[in-house]
């Protein structure tokens, strides 16, 4: 039997980021400001994010050097390995060559410590003291909440009430590394109050979250904010996964016909699909890429492609992006991650070119490929990754119904012990299908920002 796990050295670790901005057909749309709905300068972001990654949001330039004080934090979980699921394959009886890249082995348990250290690094290096950030699950403040602590920043997490609630765990693990953790919606900012005011036993979400951070870092000279996802310069930080899968796939003496994703705000997805996407651009192999999402929170395939805000509170500057409207919530009963009403304007750019494709699978389909995977692979998939697991067995199962061998590349973007809760719900039959109805859908969107673009 060949080799199922490639390995790369440590000095195979990237050297650069892989930027695809510059190499697209059509350039990124404007963002602009959310009061004179005029494009904005580097300087209107300066409140929030240090100039480094400002420069990186707004980059033109092919390739971004890694500061080699990052590379050497990730010299800990990278290079990342990547298997080929032999006994998956087996069990599913397909002749597809699936292969997993597995980024559940950094420290945080997913690809979100990638960007979350040179995020700490740049900030660090700006003389910034502290950031403030939002989480869902956990899993972007956990891997905040260390990097800040690697570069001796303090760190604050407004984290979704219900998680905060429900995920116990999570929360420890921000606290251990250091982090001060509140349930959002909070009394501690006016983003929080107004909310409570209105809905005291709010849940809250996601848009919440980003309100309340965004807020407390544009009224502190000395606190930044930093974001796990949908950002140009956190979709930069994540090539470095694709980069390492182009030698990893030479090692393994293939080359993939299929890249799949999950997209909850696009970072894993592009992380492993740009570096991909870029090179078919110029010339190269040209793969299916897929996003998967979840048919509770579709916004790739049922949002607009539309000039959004990027929270609840309307804080942000407007970028357009696929986007079920800044007030859209998914139902409390959806346990599958990916909960954010938008996308990464770079995916959503890329899916309007037609260069990518887009799914939405029910989360009763995707927790039967997470525990299909783990039976045959012996990694549980955080529920997120399960979409993607979903959408690469399809794949290979429509492999077997052609009577042709695919390869087929996956990000397995974390693993599930963390949401253990989830899976137990699943295995008792509490969870249920959601479809994201059409007429909810046009109602948030129709509270959507005058913008005629
Ligand atoms: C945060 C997270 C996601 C969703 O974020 P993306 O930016 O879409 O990658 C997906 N999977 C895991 C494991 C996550 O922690």
């Amino acid at each position: 039997m060949d080799a199922v796990k490639f390995l790369l050295p440590e000095d195979r670790i990237p050297k650069a980021w892989y930027n695809i901005a510059p190499r697209l057909p059509k350039p990124l749309w404007p963002v602009l400001h959310p009061g004179t709905l005029q494009p904005i300068g580097p300087a209107d972001l300066e409140p929030l994010f240090p100039m480094a990654l400002i420069a990186q949001e707004v980059s033109t330039d092919p390739w971004v050097e890694i500061p080699e004080p990052v590379r050497d934090v990730y010299r800990q979980w990278r290079p990342a390995p990547l298997y080929r699921a032999r006994r998956l394959e087996m069990a599913l009886d397909t002749p597809a060559r699936i292969y997993y890249k597995y980024e559940g082995v950094s420290p945080a348990g997913s690809h979100k410590p990638t960007t979350a250290v040179p995020q700490a690094f740049y900030n660090k290096e700006a003389g910034v003291k502290r950031l403030c950030t939002e989480t869902g699950a956990g899993q972007w403040g956990s891997s905040l909440a260390m990097a800040s602590r690697f570069f001796g920043l303090e760190c604050k997490v407004f984290m979704v009430r219900v998680s905060y609630d429900q995920k116990p765990y999570r929360r420890a693990l921000m606290e251990t590394f250091g982090a001060t953790v509140s349930a959002s919606p909070s009394p501690e900012t006016a983003s929080g109050r107004a909310i409570l005011a209105a809905s005291p036993d709010s849940n809250g979400s996601l848009g919440i979250a980003i309100s309340e951070a965004v807020e407390i870092a544009a009224g502190d000279p000395h606190t930044k904010y930093a974001l796990g996802s949908v950002l140009n310069h956190v979709l930069l930080h994540q090539t470095v996964i694709g980069l390492e899968c182009f030698e990893q796939m030479e090692m393994a003496g293939d080359e993939p016909d299929v890249l799949v994703g999950c997209t909850g705000g696009g970072s894993n997805f592009a992380g492993i699909a740009f570096p991909y996407l870029g090179r078919a651009l110029e010339g190269g192999p040209k793969p299916r890429v897929v996003a998967v999402e979840p048919a509770a929170c579709p916004s790739l395939t049922k949002g607009r492609f539309a000039y959004d805000f990027g929270d609840t509170s309307h804080l942000t500057p407007l970028v357009k992006m696929h986007t079920l409207g800044s007030t859209y919530v998914p139902p409390g009963l959806h346990a599958g991650g990916l909960r954010y009403h938008g996308m990464a304007p770079l995916v959503s750019h890329i899916l309007d070119l037609g260069l990518i494709e887009a799914r939405a699978v029910q989360q009763l389909d995707a927790f039967a490929a997470g525990v299909r995977f783990a039976q045959a692979e012996g990694i549980v998939p955080a529920p997120e990754a399960n979409h993607a697991v979903a959408g690469a067995i399809d794949e290979a199962l429509r492999c077997k119904e052609e009577g042709v061998s695919r390869a087929i590349l996956f990000n397995l973007c974390g693993h599930g012990h963390f949401d253990m809760q989830s899976y137990i719900n699943y295995a008792a039959g509490k969870l249920r299908n959601y479809d994201y109805p059409s007429e909810e859908v046009a109602a948030a969107l129709a509270g959507l920002p005058p913008v005629a673009a």
